[in-house]
C-alpha cells in the first residue's frame, strides 16, 4: 500500500514538471507582435490587447490618383500592405460585438466608403459586377485571398442632385439601388447611412436632422431588413443637439449608436477611457495620411 502511494506521489510529480515546462515554452510569455503604424501597436497572441485600430475613409474608386479618388490598382495595393502588415477587415458595426472572430495576432481594420458612387459599387451590361469598383476588388480579394473576409462599411445618400450618388448611381437601372444593398448585406458587408441627402447637420435645425436621419434609417433598414446603426456625418459637421442620433420623427424611430467623423488619426479601442461611439476617428486613404499613421512610402 505504502509503496502504491509513493508510485502515485512520484507519477505526481512527474506531471507536474512537465506541465511546468510546457507552461514556460508555450504560454509564460506571450508572443508580442507589433502591428505597422507609426505608433505601434502591441498586441498579444491570444488575447486583444490592442489599443487603437484603424478605420480607413475611401471616396471614389477610379483613375486617376487625386484628392478624393483612389484608383482600383492602389485600392487592391492597399489591401495587400494591410493583410501583409497584420490586419484583419470588420465592418463598423462590429465595434459594437467588440470584433467578434479576431484571429490571434491581428488587429482590426475598418474600410469604409463615403457617398455611395458607381464606382463603389456598379454592374456591368453583363450582369456581372465591375471588378474595378469597391465592391468588385474587395470580392476578387476575398476569392484570392480567403483569410481575407469580405467586409466594408457603405455611407449611403439616398437623394441628393448629384444621380451618381444616389445608392450608387446607375440611374438608368433603377431595380439595381435596392438589390446592391440586400446584396453588400448577404456578402456580409454593412450597409450605412450619410444621411438622406448629405445634409449638413451643423447647418439645420434638431427637428430636420431628425426627418432626415429617419428617413435615411427607414428607407435603408426597409430594403435590408435589418437595423441600420452607423452613420457618417457629411463634411464631419455635427448636429447642434447629438441626441438627435437616436430618436423618432412622426413615429419613424431610429437609432445611430455609431458616428463617424472624416478625420481623426487612429481609432482608440472600444475598451479605452477616450472611446466615442458617437465620434470614431478615420484616416483618409491619401499617401500623406498612409505614410503619417502607417509609416508607408
Ligand atoms: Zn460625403
Amino acid at each position: 500500500m505504502k509503496t502504491y502511494s509513493r508510485e502515485l506521489f512520484n507519477r505526481a510529480i512527474n506531471c507536474a514538471v512537465i506541465i511546468g515546462l510546457l507552461f514556460v515554452f508555450s504560454g509564460c510569455s506571450p508572443k508580442v507582435v507589433e502591428v505597422k503604424t507609426v505608433s505601434p501597436v502591441k498586441i498579444s497572441a491570444g488575447e486583444h490587447i490592442f489599443t487603437k485600430f484603424p478605420v480607413l475613409e475611401y471616396h471614389l474608386i477610379r483613375r486617376p490618383e487625386a484628392r478624393w479618388s483612389r484608383t482600383p490598382e492602389n485600392f487592391w495595393r492597399d489591401l495587400e500592405w494591410l493583410r501583409a502588415n497584420g490586419y484583419y477587415p470588420f465592418n463598423l458595426r462590429d465595434i459594437l460585438a467588440g470584433f467578434p472572430g479576431l484571429p490571434e495576432g491581428k488587429v482590426p481594420v475598418v474600410l469604409t466608403f463615403d457617398d455611395s458612387s458607381s464606382s463603389q459599387f456598379r454592374y456591368l451590361r453583363s450582369g456581372e459586377v465591375d471588378p474595378e469598383c469597391a465592391v468588385g476588388i474587395i470580392k476578387r480579394f476575398n476569392a484570392k485571398y480567403p483569410d481575407w473576409p469580405a467586409r466594408g462599411t457603405f455611407f449611403i445618400l439616398v437623394q441628393t442632385n448629384n444621380p451618381d450618388r444616389n445608392i450608387f448611381g446607375q440611374p438608368e437601372n433603377p431595380d439595381y439601388k435596392a438589390g446592391k444593398l440586400r446584396q453588400l448585406e448577404e456578402w456580409g458587408m454593412e450597409v450605412a447611412s450619410h444621411t438622406y441627402s448629405h445634409d449638413r447637420l451643423s447647418d439645420i435645425s434638431t427637428r430636420e436632422a431628425a426627418y432626415s436621419l429617419a428617413r435615411s434609417s427607414r428607407t435603408l433598414s426597409g430594403i435590408i431588413s435589418r437595423e441600420v446603426v452607423s452613420l457618417a456625418l457629411p463634411m464631419g459637421l455635427y448636429p447642434k443637439d447629438e441626441s438627435v442620433f437616436t430618436g423618432s420623427y412622426q413615429k419613424i424611430s431610429y437609432d445611430f449608436k455609431l458616428a463617424a467623423e472624416v478625420a481623426g488619426g487612429l481609432q482608440p479601442a472600444p475598451w479605452e477611457k477616450n472611446f466615442d461611439p458617437r465620434h470614431i476617428r478615420r484616416i483618409q486613404t491619401i499617401a500623406s495620411e498612409w505614410k503619417k499613421f502607417f509609416g508607408r512610402e
